[in-house]
């Protein structure tokens, strides 16, 4: 490390807003801990709530921290007993901290942990020139995946455990809500042998994005009506797959009523509170499956993503809508306000 301090982008009051200043470089390691040199960092929606200081981020932030999660680096230094990385390699990381212990993580499913510790927002994140993390969450990433993509691959990992909950060869696919996240998953979808991949979303910018990402037909439901016009598209059947990217209630419904019967409903969508549907004729009587999807697979999800960015599978050019200097952070929050992007990168 060449000097005590770095740059960071910091949460440092109970108030909206965030703070770029110098900070200390998180020298000290436990024995397994490892520390890396940030490359690239994008901004989730996850930091605009933290951002705009709502009431989810009110609960669970403790100032000053350091906010951010997605990022590639490389490392730099690591504790005495880190076995799994060594200094130079290139990295990125699962943004859920598993404590390794419990039953879940004892038995194969690290990523829904009963103590999970989140980075960015349990602890310091990665919106700085360095970050400590465990090397459980470390996984070495091909140096030959462009750093832009290497920074997106958490959020592409939600859109691939999301999608591929079921085979999708032959499927018709509805996919509610065009966010980064939704229009990854179109082109996991597409990969997958999906028939067709259908897509709900309300916004231009995001309409456009789909599109880019392979999406066979568009539809907005403020100005369609979309049970029918899938229903149009499959035979008078409905769908196959409903895969909920939203996180909008009404969106969530519309999506279920366009599910054929024995349909599969796979939930990243996250709602702002409770949800009331007619789950008896929504749910029940249509014989659907459901799952909910946290995070990614630990780390199966990791793989998959790796090998589709390093043989080019799929191209994640029209997600990467900015890449910004940090110091330009506060441009980066306003598009993503605004919903007129894709991921924004931040180069550290
Ligand atoms: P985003 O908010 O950028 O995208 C959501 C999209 O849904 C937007 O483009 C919006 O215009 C669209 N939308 C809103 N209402 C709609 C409606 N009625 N019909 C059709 N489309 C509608 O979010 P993102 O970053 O792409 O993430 C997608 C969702 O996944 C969010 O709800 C996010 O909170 C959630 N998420 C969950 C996990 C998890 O582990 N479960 C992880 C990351 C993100
Ligand atoms: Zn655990």
């Amino acid at each position: 490390m060449e000097s005590e301090t770095m740059i960071a982008i910091v949460k440092e009051r109970p108030a909206p807003g965030l703070t770029l200043k110098r900070v200390p470089v998180p020298r000290e390691l436990g024995p397994h801990d490892v520390l890396v040199k940030v490359k690239r960092a994008s901004i989730c929606g996850t930091d605009v709530h933290i951002y705009n200081w709502d009431a989810w981020s009110q609960e669970r932030i403790r100032p000053p921290q350091i906010d951010g999660h997605e990022f590639t680096g490389e490392v730099v230094s690591i504790g005495g007993d880190v076995s799994t990385v060594k200094v130079g390699d290139s990295v990125v990381s699962e943004t859920h901290i598993p404590c390794q212990k419990c039953l879940q993580c004892r038995t194969g499913k690290m990523h829904i942990c009963k103590n999970m510790q989140i980075l960015g927002v349990h602890r310091d994140g990665v919106f700085a020139e360095y970050v400590r993390v465990p090397e459980v969450v470390l996984w070495k990433v091909d140096p030959s995946i462009p750093l832009e993509y290497a920074s997106i691959m958490e959020p592409f990992g939600n859109a691939i455990h999301t999608a591929l909950v079921t085979d999708l060869t032959g499927k018709n696919v509805l996919i509610t809500g065009a966010g980064p996240i939704g229009v990854m998953a179109v082109a996991v979808a597409k990969v997958s042998g999906a028939a067709q991949v259908i897509v709900s979303e309300i916004k231009e910018f995001r309409k456009e994005l789909a599109r880019k990402m392979g999406a066979d037909v568009i539809i907005d439901p403020t100005k369609e009506d979309l049970t029918k016009k899938v229903k149009a598209m499959t035979e008078d059947n409905g769908a196959d797959v409903l895969l909920e990217m939203s996180g909008n209630t009404t969106a969530f419904k519309q999506g279920l009523d366009s599910l054929t019967n024995g349909a599969v409903v796979s939930l990243l969508g996250v709602f702002p509170g409770e949800l009331s549907f007619d789950i008896n004729g929504l749910f029940t009587f249509k014989g659907l499956t459901m799952y909910g999807i946290t995070g990614r697979k630990m780390f199966e999800t990791w793989q998959v993503a790796t090998q589709l960015l390093k043989n080019k599978r799929i191209d994640l050019s029209p997600v990467v809508t900015h890449i910004l200097p940090a110091e330009k952070f506060e441009e980066g929050f306003d598009v993503m306000i605004r919903g007129i992007s894709g991921k924004v990168i931040l180069e550290f």
